[in-house]
C-alpha cells in the first residue's frame, strides 16, 4: 500500500472531524508564531542592554527594559499555555475519535460477514484480532504523527526558517541547507531501524504469550519435569528481544550523534556569519541570539523525523491487512428477501455436497426430509457431518452443490435474519455471557417483559433454582453449574420461541445427574416444534420420530428407530456399542435385585 492509498482509505474517517482539524491547524499556526517570540525578545534584550552599557545610562532605564521583557515573555507564555492546551487537546481528540470510529466500524463490518470468513484458516480468531488491533493502533499513530507531531513541529520550523531569511538571506540559506542533510540522515536512520520496533513488539507479545502458556500448562510441565526446557524457551525469546533492543539503541545513538554534529556545524557557520555581519556593522550583536535560536527551532522538529518515518512505515504495512478486512464486502452474509407469514419447518435436502472453505469435503450427496413438528435425530460417529448439516440449515454456509428447501422455498431465498429468528439452537456448550441470569435469558428476545422472561425460566424448569439464589435473577450466570447454564440456554430458547429447534449434543458436557435434570427442560422445548437433535445418548435418540444415520458425510440409513435398527448397519453398530458400554445386563440385574429405581 502506498502513502497516497493509505490516505485515501483513511480520509473518510478524518472527514467528520474537518472543523476540529481546521481549529487544531489554526492553533498550531499561532503556536508556531509564539514559539519564535523568545528569539526576538532575546535579540531585543541583548541589543538594548548593549546600547545602555555603551551610553552608560542609569540603572533605571535598564529596569524599564527588563520590565517590558518580563511582561512580553509572561504574556506570551500565558497565550502559549492556552494554545498548547488547545492544540494538544484537539489533536488528541481527533486521534481518539478516529481510533474509536475505526475500531467500531470494523467490528460492525465483520459482524455482517459470513461464517466462512471466521472459520477460514487465514483469519483464525487470534490472527483476526491481531490484524484489527495492529491496524487500529498503527493508523491511529499515523494520525497522531500528522496532527500532533508533524504539523505543529514543521509549521514552527517553517516559520523559524522564514524568520531566518527575513533577518538575513545568507543566514536563511544556512538553515535551509541543513534541512536536506537532516532529512537524509533521518531517512537512513529510519531505514536501519525499519522493522526493529515491530520485531521488538512481536518478541514482547511472544514472551507474554509464552508466560501465559506456562501458567496454563503448569501441571503438564511439572509432571514431565520440563521446567528447564520451558525456562530455556523463555531465555531464547528474551535474548532475541534484548539483542534487538540493544541494536536499536546503538543505531539511534550513532545517528543522533551524527545529527547533533551536523547541527553544530550549522551553529558554527551561523556564528561566524553573524559575527562577520556584526563586525562589519550590518547588524547589532543581538542578532547572534536571534539566529541561533531560530536555527534551533528549525532543527528541533526534524530530529523527530526518523520516528515519524517509522510510524508511517508501520502504518503502511498494517493498514493493508486492516483495510483488507474492512473492505471485504464479498464476505457479506448473503440474504434473500423472502419473509413468509409463518414458517412450518419442513426441510428438504436434495443432492447436497458441501466443502468447508479449507477444502475439507464434509457432505456427499446428502438427501433428507425433515418433517415439520417431528423430532429428527442425526446419528453417526464424530466427524460424520452431523453438525455440518445444521450449519447449512441455519445458513451459516451455503451448499457447494444441490438445493435445500424450507417449506418448499429455496433456503437461499429466505431473509437470513428472518430465518434465524425462527430457528433456535442449543449446543453442547452454550454461550453464557458474563452478566446476570436475567440478561442471559433476555438475549433470546430483548423486547420481552420481565414476566415473559421468568415464564421462560419456569418452562425450562430453572426458575425455582434461580429464585433460591441470594441475588435471584441478578446473580452472575457464569457462576452456575454446567447443567444450570444449559437450562438457561433452554429458557432463552423458550423466550425466543422459534418453530424450529436444533439441539447439537445438548447433554454431551454434562454428568449423569445434570443430564437427567435437564431432561424435563429438553422434553418441554421439543414439544410442537420441528426438532433436529444430534446426540450420542441413546435415550434421546430412541425418543425421536425419525433417525438419519450418517457415515463419512453420507446419510446411510433413515427411518424410525425400529426400521433403522433392523437394517443392521451403522445405526445398529452405534446403538449396540452404546448399549454395551452402558453394561445394560448388569444394570438390569442391579435394578431387578433392588426393585424400582428412585426418581
Ligand atoms: P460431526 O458433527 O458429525 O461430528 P462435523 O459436521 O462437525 O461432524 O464435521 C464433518 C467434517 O467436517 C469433519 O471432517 C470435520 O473435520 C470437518 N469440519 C467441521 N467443521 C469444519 C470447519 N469449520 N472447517 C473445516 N472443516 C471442518
Amino acid at each position: 500500500m502506498s502513502l497516497i492509498q493509505l490516505f485515501k482509505q483513511i480520509l473518510p474517517y478524518i472527514k467528520p472531524y474537518k472543523w476540529l482539524i481546521v481549529l487544531a491547524l489554526v492553533l498550531t499556526f499561532i503556536g508556531a508564531l509564539t514559539a519564535q517570540v523568545n528569539a526576538y525578545v532575546l535579540q531585543y534584550t541583548v541589543n538594548s542592554i548593549t546600547e545602555l552599557l555603551e551610553q552608560r545610562k542609569p540603572l533605571n532605564e535598564g529596569l524599564y527594559i527588563v520590565a517590558i521583557i518580563s511582561i512580553v515573555l509572561l504574556s506570551k507564555e500565558l497565550v502559549n499555555v492556552v494554545i498548547t492546551f488547545g492544540q494538544k487537546f484537539f489533536g488528541e481528540k481527533i486521534r481518539i475519535m478516529i481510533s474509536q470510529d475505526l475500531a467500531q466500524r470494523i467490528v460492525e463490518k465483520i459482524l455482517t460477514y459470513r461464517m466462512a470468513f471466521f472459520t477460514a484458516d487465514e483469519s483464525g480468531s487470534g490472527k483476526l484480532q491481531t490484524r484489527i488491533d495492529q491496524g487500529v493502533s498503527s493508523l491511529t499513530r499515523t494520525v497522531q504523527s500528522f496532527f500532533i507531531d508533524i504539523f505543529p513541529l514543521f509549521t514552527s520550523a517553517i516559520v523559524a526558517l522564514i524568520g531566518m531569511f527575513n533577518a538575513n538571506f545568507y543566514v536563511g540559506l544556512v538553515g535551509l541547507c541543513i534541512v536536506p542533510i537532516y532529512f537524509f540522515i533521518s531517512q537512513k536512520q529510519a531505514g536501519k531501524l525499519k522493522g526493529w520496533r515491530r520485531n521488538i513488539r512481536t518478541y514482547r507479545e511472544n514472551k507474554s504469550g509464552g508466560i501465559i502458556n506456562i501458567l496454563e500448562s503448569i501441571n503438564v510441565i511439572k509432571s514431565f519435569n520440563r521446567e528447564n526446557i520451558e525456562a530455556k524457551k523463555q531465555l531464547e525469546l528474551q535474548t532475541a528481544l534484548t539483542d534487538t533492543q540493544m541494536r536499536t539503541r546503538r543505531t539511534n545513538f550513532i545517528f543522533d550523534g551524527l545529527k547533533s554534529f551536523t547541527e553544530q556545524i550549522g551553529v558554527v557557520i551561523i556564528i561566524i556569519l553573524t559575527a562577520y555581519l556584526v563586525l562589519t556593522g550590518q547588524m547589532l550583536i543581538g542578532a547572534i541570539m536571534l539566529h541561533i535560536m531560530l536555527f534551533n527551532n528549525v532543527t528541533a522538529p526534524i530530529r523527530q523525523l526518523h520516528r515519524i518515518y517509522d510510524d508511517i512505515n508501520d502504518a503502511l504495512i498494517y493498514a493493508e491487512g486492516f483495510f483488507d478486512i474492512m473492505n471485504a464486502d464479498h464476505q457479506k452474509e448473503p440474504s434473500g428477501n423472502y419473509r413468509p407469514e409463518k414458517i412450518r419447518g419442513e426441510f428438504e435436502l436434495h443432492n447436497i455436497d458441501f466443502s468447508y472453505p479449507n477444502g475439507t469435503q464434509a457432505l456427499f450427496n446428502v438427501n433428507m426430509k425433515i418433517e415439520t413438528n417431528k423430532i429428527s435425530a442425526l446419528v453417526g460417529l464424530s466427524g460424520a457431518g452431523k453438525s455440518t448439516i445444521i450449519n447449512l440449515l441455519d445458513k451459516f454456509y451455503e451448499p457447494t452443490r444441490g438445493q435445500i428447501l424450507l417449506d418448499g422455498v429455496p433456503l437461499r431465498d429466505y431473509d437470513t435474519h428472518f430465518l434465524r429468528e425462527n430457528i433456535g439452537m442449543v449446543l453442547q456448550k452454550n454461550h453464557i455471557f458474563s452478566g446476570s441470569i436475567a440478561e442471559n435469558i433476555f438475549y433470546g428476545n430483548v423486547n420481552a417483559t420481565r414476566e415473559q422472561m421468568e415464564e421462560a425460566a419456569k418452562k425450562a424448569y430453572i426458575h425455582d433454582q434461580i429464585i433460591a439464589l441470594p441475588n435471584g435473577y441478578e446473580s452472575s450466570a457464569l457462576a452456575l453449574s454446567g447443567g444450570q447454564q444449559q437450562r438457561i440456554a433452554i429458557a432463552r430458547m423458550f423466550l425466543k420461541n422459534p418453530p424450529i429447534i436444533f439441539l447439537d449434543e445438548p447433554t454431551a458436557s454434562l454428568d449423569a445427574i445434570a443430564t437427567e435434570q435437564i431432561k424435563n427442560s429438553l422434553d418441554a422445548i421439543k414439544k410442537n416444534r420441528t426438532v433436529i437433535i444430534i446426540s450420542h445418548s441413546i435415550s434421546q435418540i430412541i425418543d425421536s420420530d425419525m433417525i438419519f444415520a450418517m457415515k463419512q458425510g453420507c446419510v446411510v440409513e433413515s427411518g424410525t428407530h425400529e426400521e433403522v435398527y433392523r437394517q443392521g448397519g451403522t445405526y445398529k453398530e452405534i446403538f449396540d456399542a452404546s448399549a454395551r458400554s452402558l453394561n445394560v445386563e448388569k444394570i438390569n440385574d442391579t435394578i431387578e435385585e433392588n426393585g424400582e429405581i428412585d426418581s
